[in-house]
C-alpha cells in the first residue's frame, strides 16, 4: 500500500513497547471519571486502534478491571497506563507513542465530568526563569532511565525504586 503510516510507542520504563502499521483516525479526549482516575490526570487522551495491523514488540501491559465491560493495560513495571480495552475494540494512551505530535485529538467524550478549570489551562502563566544554582546541581545529576522516543533493539529497563 502507498504511503503507508507506521507508528511506534510504549510504556515510561520500556519493557512494553508496540508498533503500529496503518492510519490511525480517532484521536481522543476522555473527560469521564474513570479515564480521569485511571490517568492520573485532568483528562484522558486516547487513540482508536482500528482497521490498523498491531502488535505488542515487547513484553505485553498488565490489566485491571475498572468494570464489567472495560478493563484497563498498564505497565506492571512502571505503571504507565496503556489502554483502555472494550468489546467493541481498544484505544491506546496517546500520550505513549513516540510521537503524539502526530496525533492530534479531534473529538471528547464524557464532558458532564469535565473539570471545571479544563478550559483555561492553556491560559496559565508560564514560567519562563532561568534555573537557579540549586536547580541546575539537581539538573546536572539527573540520569534518565526513560526508554527514548524510538525503537530499540537491546533495552533493559530499570526496575524498583
Ligand atoms: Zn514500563
Ligand atoms: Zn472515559
Amino acid at each position: 500500500m502507498d504511503g503507508m503510516s507506521e507508528y511506534s510507542g510504549g510504556c515510561q520504563c520500556g519493557a512494553v513497547r508496540f508498533h503500529i502499521r496503518g492510519e490511525l483516525k480517532e484521536i481522543s479526549l476522555c473527560h469521564c471519571r474513570m479515564c480521569q482516575k485511571a490517568f492520573g490526570a485532568y483528562y484522558a487522551p486516547m487513540v482508536t486502534v482500528k482497521d490498523v495491523e498491531f502488535e505488542w514488540t515487547r513484553g505485553a501491559p498488565a490489566h485491571f478491571r475498572s468494570s464489567n465491560l472495560i478493563r484497563r493495560g498498564f505497565c506492571a513495571n512502571c505503571g504507565t497506563p496503556l489502554t483502555y480495552e472494550a468489546e467493541q475494540g481498544m484505544a491506546l494512551a496517546a500520550g505513549t507513542f513516540d510521537h503524539p505530535e502526530l496525533l492530534p485529538p479531534t473529538m471528547q467524550y464524557g464532558t458532564p465530568s469535565k473539570l471545571p478549570f479544563v478550559d483555561g489551562l492553556h491560559l496559565l502563566p508560564e514560567y519562563r526563569g532561568e534555573p537557579d544554582s540549586s536547580e541546575q546541581d539537581f539538573l546536572s545529576r539527573v540520569e534518565s532511565f526513560q526508554h527514548p522516543d524510538h525503537d530499540t533493539g537491546d533495552w533493559h529497563p530499570h526496575v524498583g525504586g
